[in-house]
């Protein structure tokens, strides 16, 4: 077992008996499920609004290239720089530089999983720079030197009261459980950040083929004055983000806040489409657009599990994931947790490494039927787990999957080890999970399902004779 598998199964066993998260996590998600139901159902018709989504995204990633061009293009010709990151790396040195070169002072930062993803905060901080989040979920976990615990609510294992003693230790303010309050503290420090910073930087929900345009969509207003105050704006954008049409956003914008956070329409949607033209009073000075691969043209070039790409990032699978529900965000150790983040970290880190995030999940499927542009989720769990026994089988496994194939290619072998199983079964479960037990290791947190009295053979041949 590597490195990276041990610590997630030390994390999730930790987490999952860890009741107080599981509680709080439930009450986080009680009113999610509530109204995403009622919102979905004021959909006129939300499985055919899924097909579409489905669709769009589809045609969108089949002709990635042209519509990459397209949107990139539209950008420059309004003297927007776009700048093409084959991996991680280039992006943060891309956008250290533009830092540099500019003698930025002070840097803020609207939510970014595409950010957490290469780790830009932290190149940044190296680089000399102070980066503030102004997300306000975002804002807590970086106090709390942490990563994001989810996708859309990146605070949402904290109580009011961790978030008062956080706020007190480290801003000196006032203890309070009123989430007003609290949320007054964060805005006052960030209403002056806003004003400092020379840089700012955002993410991209959409990125608009058609117009070359950008769209973000938040409910804090908090990317509006990160991307219009500073001077300058860099937004990182995943090249999957493409949508071909600006008329896809009547689609997807509604569609995304339902599923993500059980809202009709997200409270505030912008588009950006380069920097300040001539006679317009606001938008920065220089607009920057930072298209990331970072290995998502392999996973674009991989037929089987592509579709993986249309993700939009609504975090829908997450909630609804029993596993994510009892091992927390925190225990994948990765920037995207639950099942998009077990299917598309693999591609993006390496199967070897990550071909454990396969096995969180007991394949019932809730991701895929609750993805709004329907991701077949769970198959691409299964494809990920039988892609990483293809890459190097373990041996163990490879010896059972011998000794299994030998005995069910001949009949009357089969049979009798069928026998002799059901009678060792009864001994079997006197040292199920204990140390004389062969498969302790899967056997201390589950029991093997009994075997039927009788096999399918026994009871035909009975059916018949009667
Ligand atoms: S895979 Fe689907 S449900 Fe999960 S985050 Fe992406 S779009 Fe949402």
């Amino acid at each position: 077992m590597n490195a990276g598998a041990k610590e997630f199964n030390e994390a999730a066993r930790r987490n999952t008996a860890d009741l107080r998260q599981h509680d709080r996590i439930q009450k986080a998600l009680a009113g999610y499920y509530l109204k995403r139901e009622d919102y979905q159902n004021r959909f006129p018709d939300w499985a055919g609004a899924r097909d579409l989504a489905a669709e769009i995204k589809r045609e969108a990633i089949n002709h990635l290239d042209r519509y990459l061009d397209e949107f990139a293009s539209r950008l420059e010709a309004r003297g927007t720089k776009v700048f093409w990151a084959p991996d991680g790396q280039a992006a943060r040195d891309y956008i250290v530089g533009v830092a540099r070169q500019h003698k930025v002072r002070s840097i803020i930062k609207s939510k970014s999983m595409t950010a957490e993803e290469i780790h830009l905060n932290d190149a940044l901080e190296q680089a000399g720079f102070e980066v503030v989040e102004s997300d306000l979920g975002e804002y807590i976990v970086q106090l709390r030197r942490e990563p994001p615990y989810h996708i859309v609510f990146p605070a949402m294992h904290l109580t009011r009261q961790q978030i008062s003693d956080l706020f007190h230790d480290r801003l000196g303010s006032e203890p309070t459980n009123n989430p007003e309050d609290l949320t007054m503290i964060a805005r006052r420090i960030m209403r002056r950040k806003y004003c400092e910073a020379d840089l700012g930087i955002s993410g991209a929900n959409f990125a608009i083929a058609e117009t070359g345009m950008i769209s973000i969509t938040e409910n804090e207003g908090n990317a509006r004055l990160t991307t219009s105050l500073p001077k300058i704006h860099v937004a990182l954008v995943g090249i999957e983000k493409v949508l071909p049409k600006l008329s896809d956003l009547a689609l997807f914008l509604p569609m995304l806040a339902t599923a993500g956070a059980g809202q009709p329409i997200t409270c505030y949607n912008t588009l950006y489409g380069g920097p300040r033209q001539p006679g317009e009073s606001d938008g920065p000075e220089e607009f920057h657009v930072v298209l990331l691969d970072n290995r998502r043209t392999e996973l674009l070039a991989d037929a089987e599990q592509r579709d993986a790409l249309h993700c939009i990032r609504c975090g829908a699978c997450l909630n609804v994931c029993p596993v994510f529900k009892n091992i927390g965000g925190h225990s994948y150790g990765t920037t995207y947790q639950g099942p998009i983040g077990s299917v598309i970290t693999p591609h993006l880190r390496g199967l070897q490494d990550w071909k454990h995030l396969s096995q969180a999940s007991s394949l019932c499927g809730a991701c895929s039927q609750t993805c709004p542009v329907k991701i077949d989720l769970h198959h691409h769990l299964l494809h990920n787990r039988r892609n990483a026994v293809r890459l190097r089988p373990a041996p163990m496994e490879k010896c059972l999957q011998a000794g299994l194939a030998f005995v069910m290619c001949r009949p009357r072998l089969y049979a009798l080890a069928a026998r002799l199983a059901r009678i060792a079964q009864p001994l079997s479960r006197l040292v199920e999970g204990t140390v004389l037990d062969p498969l302790r290791a899967w056997t201390k947190t589950r029991s093997i399902p009994p075997m039927a009295v009788k096999s399918f053979h026994q009871l035909w041949q009975e059916r018949k004779k009667s």
